[in-house]
C-alpha cells in the first residue's frame, strides 16, 4: 500500500449544477475527486455552477452539500467554508466573467450573434431536412446574423441599439483538437464536429463551458475528474484555454454507470431496477455511507488484487487514476447489499442499537436498551439494514400473529402438540432458565420420547416465531425468556394443536 504521494500543488474540485438532488453517479464524482485530492495531500474544493437560472432547483445545492457530508466526503474550499479563491457560486462570480470575454472577441475567437430563438429553430429544421446534424459552425455562420457576416458597423449599431445577442466560440475550421485523457489516452476530434458553443448567454450569463473554464483556471484546478458525459465538451473546452492562454488541466472522464440491463443508468432505467436515483434515498433506506462509499469507490476503479472493503481513509491511500478503467461499469443492488452488510458486522453494537432504537420506540414496543442489545447481537449477521433488526424478526418484540402455513404444513406433526406441551411444562419446572437449560431439556425429553430432537425444534421456533427461519434456537429462548417462551409454545398447540398433517 503507497502512502500519500505529496504533491500540495493538486488542486481538484467537483462542480456540481443545483438542478436537482445529489445523484449517485455525482457522489462518485465527487468521492473520486476526494481521494484523488487526498492521495496527493492536495486540496478538494467544490463549487457550485449555478449560471443556468431556469434549471435551478432550490434546495439543490443544501441537499448536494448536505449528501456529500453524510458521505464523509469533506473538503478544503467550497460555498459554505470559504477559501482563498471564492466565491465557490458562480452566480456571486458573474461580473468576472466578462472580461475574459473580451479578449476573444477582440482576437476574433469569439463573435457577437443576433439570430433569434426563431432562426435558430429555422435553421436546425433546414439542416434537418438536408439530413445534417444543424450545428452552429463555420458552415452555418455564413447564413447567419453574426459579427463575422455582419459589417462591423452593422455589428455596433445592432448593439447600441440594445439587440439581444449572444457570444458564441469561433471553432476554427479544418483542425483536429487533441487533448490527453487519464482514463482514455489521446483523444481527437475533428473540429468540424465541434459547433460553435454559446459562451455569453442573451441574458448576460456565461454558459456552463464558459464559466467552468474560466473557474478552473482561476481556481487554480490541476486535474479535472468528471462524467463521462462531459467528454464531447471537452475539445471546446480545449479550445477556450488555448485562446485565452491557459495551460489545459489534466483531463480524466471518468466510465459510464450502467443500468442491470444495459444502457446507461438513467433515472427510469434506474426506477425500473429498483435502483435509487438520488443519495438522500439511500440515507433514508438506511444505508451505511461508509459502505455505500466504499461500493461506489469500486465502480470504475479497483485496487489491483482481491480486496474489497476499505475505510475512506484506506482508500485515499491507494487510489490512482491509473486504475480507473474506461469500460462502463454495472450498477449492481446486491453487492452494495453486500457491503451494508459487511460493515453492519463490523459496527460497534451500541451503535446499532442506537440506530435500532428509533424504530423501536416507533412501533411502540416496551423493552429497554438492554433487550434491544441482546436483539442485535443475535440478529446483526442475518440482516442488511438496522431497521431489519425490527422489521425481519418482529417475534423479538411481540407474540406471533400466525404461523407461516407451509411451515406448519412441513413442521407440525400429529405429536407436535403432545411434545410441546410437555416442553412448556418442563420449562415452566426449571429452576433456572437460560440457553443451556432449554436445550438440554428439549434434548432430554426428545431421547424420552424417542424422537430426533427436531421433532421438537422445528415446531418450538414456529410457535416461537411464527416462522420457520432465524437464529439459534436456543439463543432466541434465552433472549425472550421463560415466561414468553411457555405462553407462545402453550399458544401454538392451542391454535395448531389439531392442524397435524402427519
Ligand atoms: N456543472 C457540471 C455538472 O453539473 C460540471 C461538469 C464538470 O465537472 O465540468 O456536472
Amino acid at each position: 500500500m503507497s502512502d500519500t504521494l505529496v504533491d500540495a500543488s493538486v488542486r481538484v474540485r467537483f462542480a456540481p449544477s443545483p438542478t436537482g438532488f445529489l445523484h449517485i453517479g455525482g457522489l462518485r464524482t465527487a468521492l473520486y475527486n476526494y481521494l484523488f485530492a487526498r492521495r496527493h495531500g492536495g486540496r478538494f474544493i467544490v463549487r457550485i455552477e449555478d449560471t443556468d437560472r431556469e434549471r435551478y432547483v432550490e434546495g439543490a445545492e443544501d441537499d448536494i452539500l448536505a449528501s456529500l457530508r453524510w458521505a464523509g466526503i469533506t473538503y478544503d474550499e467550497g460555498p459554505d467554508v470559504g477559501g482563498p479563491v471564492g466565491p465557490y457560486r458562480q452566480s456571486e462570480r458573474r461580473d468576472l466573467y466578462r472580461q475574459y470575454i473580451q479578449p476573444l472577441l477582440e482576437a476574433g475567437h469569439a463573435y457577437y450573434a443576433f439570430d433569434t430563438p426563431e432562426e435558430l429553430d429555422a435553421m436546425r429544421e433546414e439542416a434537418r431536412q438536408r439530413g445534417e446534424a444543424g450545428k452552429y459552425d463555420a458552415t452555418t455562420r455564413l447564413r447567419m446574423k453574426n459579427a463575422l457576416t455582419l459589417p462591423e458597423a452593422e455589428v455596433q449599431r445592432r448593439l447600441d441599439a440594445g439587440e439581444p445577442y449572444v457570444v458564441r466560440l469561433r471553432v476554427p475550421a479544418g483542425e483536429v483538437i487533441s487533448f490527453h485523457d487519464h482514463v482514455r489516452g489521446t483523444v481527437s476530434i475533428d473540429a468540424g464536429e465541434v459547433d460553435d458553443q454559446v459562451l455569453i448567454k442573451s441574458d448576460g450569463m456565461p454558459t456552463y463551458h464558459f464559466a467552468n473554464v474560466v473557474d478552473d483556471h482561476l481556481m487554480g484546478i490541476t486535474h479535472v475528474i468528471r462524467g463521462e458525459e462531459w467528454l464531447p465538451s471537452t475539445p471546446k473546452h480545449v479550445l477556450l484555454y488555448r485562446f485565452l492562454g491557459w495551460e489545459v488541466p489534466q483531463m480524466a472522464h471518468l466510465p459510464l454507470i450502467l443500468s442491470p440491463t444495459g444502457g446507461k443508468l438513467s433515472k427510469r432505467k434506474a426506477e425500473a431496477a429498483g435502483i435509487p436515483v438520488f443519495v438522500k434515498d439511500y440515507r433514508a433506506q438506511g444505508y451505511d455511507p461508509e459502505a455505500l462509499v466504499n461500493f461506489l469507490a469500486f465502480l470504475g476503479w479497483n485496487p489491483g488484487d482481491e480486496r474489497e472493503l476499505f475505510t475512506l481513509d484506506e482508500l485515499a491511500r491507494v487510489f490512482s487514476l491509473d486504475r480507473v478503467g474506461n469500460a462502463g461499469v454495472q450498477f449492481n443492488m446486491d453487492k452494495l447489499a453486500w457491503y451494508n452488510q459487511q460493515y453492519l458486522r463490523q459496527r460497534p453494537v451500541e451503535d446499532l442499537v442506537e440506530a435500532v432504537w428509533p424504530h423501536v420506540r416507533a412501533q411502540g414496543y416496551e423493552v429497554d436498551r438492554d433487550y434491544v442489545r441482546a436483539v442485535v447481537g443475535l440478529m446483526r449477521e442475518r440482516v442488511t439494514f438496522p431497521q431489519e433488526i425490527v422489521t425481519e424478526a418482529p417475534y423479538f418484540f411481540e407474540d406471533p400473529a400466525g404461523y407461516d402455513e407451509a411451515g406448519v404444513k412441513k413442521r407440525w406433526k400429529a405429536d407436535s402438540a403432545d411434545l410441546l406441551a410437555a416442553y412448556a411444562d418442563r420449562l415452566e419446572a426449571l429452576e433456572t432458565f437460560d440457553e443451556a437449560t432449554a436445550e438440554a431439556t428439549l434434548r432430554a425429553l426428545a431421547e424420552e420420547r424417542g424422537v430426533g430432537a427436531g421433532r421438537l425444534i422445528h415446531p418450538v421456533r414456529l410457535a416461537l416465531s411464527g416462522v420457520t427461519y432465524g437464529p439459534g434456537l436456543f439463543e432466541l429462548m434465552h433472549v425472550l425468556g421463560r415466561d414468553a417462551c411457555v405462553r407462545r409454545i402453550r399458544r401454538a398447540v392451542e391454535v395448531l394443536g389439531s392442524a397435524a398433517t402427519a
